[in-house]
């Protein structure tokens, strides 16, 4: 076992931890222990947040133009270093690196998109509003922000975040997930390459303790929260009762609902792509196919067929898919698997059976596909995120859009047809934050938004694009007026405009 240890970022280094606790820290390949990460106590957390709170004045009062330096070379150097950073996240999380290469790209677009803060920052100014009266607008940042993301994506998600909040003057305590730690601390030297004051991003590691730390601080203005549904909702409930802004981005069931004039081939690529990629360990991965009418039987064996071919290993020798990120997920989805046969789905390739291109014994379960699934089975309702994909069969498009609108998840969707009317009239249906038309996994480009809708996010607030620049700013408006040597006496009425 390496006894390296992870620590945390604070005032521009890492620090070891101090209080005692760490966790073991996987390679999910070959199921041995590589290292360990610091796990914060209350002394962590007091100075990560103090060395946050500290750097905000200066930060803040930084011009424009010197923040946006440093967000141009950020994004520099965090392109130089995608292959860098997608080792360590396949080392840690366990996905192929074609994938942990495509999540960096992902990320990179929010980093080119917080470039132009100037232009997102712009206020808007009226002259005249009233006689001899001008009103102007501003956007200010918020103080230090606390950023606490999933295992599933190490360096996309908190970068959905980071370059928005620290471009718009904010000062970023990042907690990333205990699972995989190290793509953080690569962020934070990428950071401080690029010009970034000390103080300004700070990452703590850690878990539920530190996360509570965060919520409860009073310095902490704001909180980002990616993860499953119900830390996503005690997030928010915590956060918000100690006065905080937050946007907590929660779990998904996502379906793509099949016509029978769909392209078959598109569609079975597109379900394979979508089901399978990265094990199913993705908040937009498709989980449910609801096969409308008889596009079911040749959907499934195109399906079937593909999957069966996947090539399943360790992720750095160039294998489909790799393994889940712990031995105990792989036997919790495995248990899934199993419940959804005794309920009477048929198992129409079985993942549990897959002998994996790897060495040791890694926590890999293969593609696996479920058919005549029934909406109250466990392995429809739940949250599985893992590689299996189950297929539910309707017999009208009518009973698809029901199925999907009444799910508790509203995170991504995705219809395939070959018919514009009916794709629109999805489109405008579908109760769901992100939607697909002949696309699987609709993540919205960085000058959109991403979220979902009902459990999927609670908050009102979607991530970057212009509502991540709302998110980390607050509005202020200013009525002026400046003597010009005219008196109007006293008037004690409510002033109007005139
Ligand atoms: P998780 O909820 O277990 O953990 C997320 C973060 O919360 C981690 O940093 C973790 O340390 C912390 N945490 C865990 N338990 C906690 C608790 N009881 N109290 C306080 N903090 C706690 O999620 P995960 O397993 O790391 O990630 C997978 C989940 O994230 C899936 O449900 C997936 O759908 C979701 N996800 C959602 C999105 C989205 O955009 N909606 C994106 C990625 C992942």
């Amino acid at each position: 076992m390496n006894a390296s240890t992870v620590g945390h970022w604070i005032d521009g280094a890492e620090v070891p931890g101090d209080s005692g606790r760490t966790a073991d820290v996987f390679d999910p390949a070959t199921g041995k222990v590589a290292r360990q990460v610091a796990m914060a106590g209350p002394a962590e957390i007091e100075r990560a947040v103090a060395s946050a709170a500290a750097a905000f004045p200066g930060w803040r009062d930084t011009s424009l133009s010197r923040r946006t330096r440093v967000l141009f070379a950020f994004r520099e150097l965090l392109d130089a270093a995608t292959d860098e950073l997608a080792e360590i996240i396949t080392a840690e999380h366990g996905k192929v690196v074609s994938d942990a290469q495509g999540e960096v790209a992902r990320g990179l677009e929010v980093a080119e998109f917080a470039c132009g803060i100037g232009h997102l920052l712009k206020g808007g100014y009226t002259e005249n509003a009233s006689t001899g009266v001008d009103v102007h607008s501003i956007r200010q940042p918020l103080g230090p922000v606390a950023v606490i993301s999933p295992f599933n994506f190490p360096a996309m998600v908190p970068l959905w975040f980071v370059p928005i909040a620290i471009a718009a003057g904010n000062t970023v305590v990042l907690k990333p997930s205990e699972k995989d730690p190290s793509a953080a601390l690569l962020l934070a030297r990428l950071w401080q390459r690029a010009g970034l004051p000390d103080g300004v991003f700070t990452v703590l590691q850690g878990d539920k303790e530190a996360v509570d730390g965060l919520l409860d601080h009073k310095s902490i203005k704001a909180v980002s929260f990616v993860g499953s549904t119900p830390v996503a909702q005690y997030v928010h409930q915590r956060a918000g009762a100690a006065g905080k802004r937050v946007q907590a981005l929660g779990g998904a069931k996502n379906h793509m609902v099949v016509l029978p004039d769909a392209d078959l081939e598109l569609t079975a690529d597109a379900a394979v792509n979508a089901g399978f990629g990265s094990a199913g360990e993705r908040c937009m991965a498709i989980s449910v196919v609801v096969a409308v009418g008889a596009v079911a039987d040749p959907l499934v064996a195109a399906i079937a067929e593909r999957a069966r071919g996947l090539r399943t290993g360790d992720g750095r020798r160039g294998c489909d898919m790799g393994p889940l990120v712990t031995g105990a997920h792989r036997d919790k989805v495995a248990d899934y698997v199993a419940a959804g046969e005794r309920a009477g789905a048929k198992l129409v390739v079985d993942g549990r059976e897959v002998v994996p291109d790897a060495d040791g014994s890694g926590f890999f379960l293969g593609p696996t596909l479920l058919d005549h699934v029934t909406p109250e089975m466990s392995v429809y309702t739940d949250e599985i995120f893992g590689p299996v994909l189950s297929v539910v069969r309707v017999d009208s498009y009518a009973e698809a859009l029901d199925l999907v609108n009444a799910n508790r998840y509203g995170n991504g969707t995705a219809i395939f047809t070959g018919d514009g009317a009916a794709a629109r009239r999805f489109e405008n249906e579908v109760e769901v934050g992100m939607v697909g038309v002949n696309v699987p996994i609709p993540v919205p480009v960085a000058h959109y938004s991403f979220g979902g809708w009902r459990d999927s996010l609670f908050g009102d607030t979607h991530a970057y694009g212009t509502e991540g620049v709302h998110f980390f700013t607050r509005g202020k408006v200013v009525t002026s007026r400046w003597p010009d040597g005219t008196r109007h006496g006293l008037d004690l009425g409510f002033p109007r405009n005139d």
